[in-house]
């Protein structure tokens, strides 16, 4: 390590293999700055957790990951490829067409804290149809994968039901197959369990789990401290949108945490 390296902690300036990789990255909302000088890695099969209060930035920074906002300054990267724009240096930045967008979008699974299920869907046709509208599967084809996506969710009972005859947690589970289906390199949660009544949180927590032992790589940002410390491989915390701190959980619950934004924040779920 040289040293600078050993000084700073940083590594920003080496490659990494990282799958998902975030340097120096901000967001601004006019004149209101929601991200700054954000620099992060995902490893490969990393379960990341994120965690911070009401507003620091955490939906933003998930959103910024894919895209779905166009973050403003610094990079984020996907298996090495920019997510987004073109390049990192013309002012102002190139966005990429829609079709690039597109294929980049669909490596990165996305799981809301709403479920967003078509309503006049079964849950079979809920999962299998960006199979077929996306990825130009035949509709047979489809739903054969999306079958096996709703096994691994644990519903394959309940494959011809809508949504409205479904519970918020089978439903959160439809939704999560149907990401899965997408056979996605990364999948990002915002508040996945928040919804939900608390009874039917264990299941949704229980199938992320099994996910997360089969190496899927995941960054959550949940309220759920048990299963960031049981389950995460890092924990990351957001405040005012600056990176406070990101290290494995038992660094962060294990004891007394050094910083006081850290304290104050979990404080409140003892
Ligand atoms: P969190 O998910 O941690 O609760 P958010 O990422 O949703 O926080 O929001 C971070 C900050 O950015 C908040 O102050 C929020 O009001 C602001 N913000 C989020 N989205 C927008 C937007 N589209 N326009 C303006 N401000 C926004
Ligand atoms: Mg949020």
């Amino acid at each position: 390590m040289s040293n600078q390296q050993a000084t700073n902690g940083s590594t920003e300036d080496t490659p990494s293999d990282a799958i998902i990789s975030v340097r120096k990255m901000s967001k601004r909302f006019d004149d209101f700055e929601a991200l700054s000088n954000i620099t992060l890695d995902v490893n490969r099969s990393e379960v990341l957790c994120l965690i911070g209060p009401s507003g620091s930035g955490k939906s933003t920074l998930l959103r910024c990951l894919n895209f779905l906002e166009a973050y403003d300054g610094g990079e984020v990267r996907l298996d090495g490829e920019l997510i987004g724009w073109k390049d990192t240096i013309s002012n102002p930045r190139r966005p990429l067409s829609n079709d690039k967008l597109r294929t980049q979008r669909q490596h990165i699974g996305m799981v809301f804290q709403h479920f967003h299920l078509w309503p006049h869907m079964s849950a079979l046709d809920n999962v299998a149809e960006a199979l077929v509208s996306v990825k130009g599967l035949s509709r047979s084809e489809g739903r054969d994968k999306a079958r096996e996506a709703l096994a691994k969710v644990h519903l394959s009972d309940k494959a011809d039901n809508y949504p409205a005859n479904l519970s918020g947690g089978q439903q959160q589970r439809v939704a999560i197959a149907r990401a899965i289906a997408m056979e996605p390199r990364v999948m990002l949660f915002d508040e996945p369990t928040s919804a939900l009544d608390p009874e039917l949180v264990g299941e949704v927590l229980t199938v992320m789990k099994e996910m997360a032992a089969e190496g899927m790589t995941m960054v959550v940002v949940t309220h759920e401290m048990g299963f960031a410390a049981h389950v995460a491989d890092r924990v990351a915390f957001l405040d005012s949108g600056r990176l406070v701190t990101c290290v494995p959980p038992a660094e962060l619950f294990g004891q007394e945490p050094d910083d006081p934004r850290v304290r104050t924040f979990l404080q409140t779920y003892r």
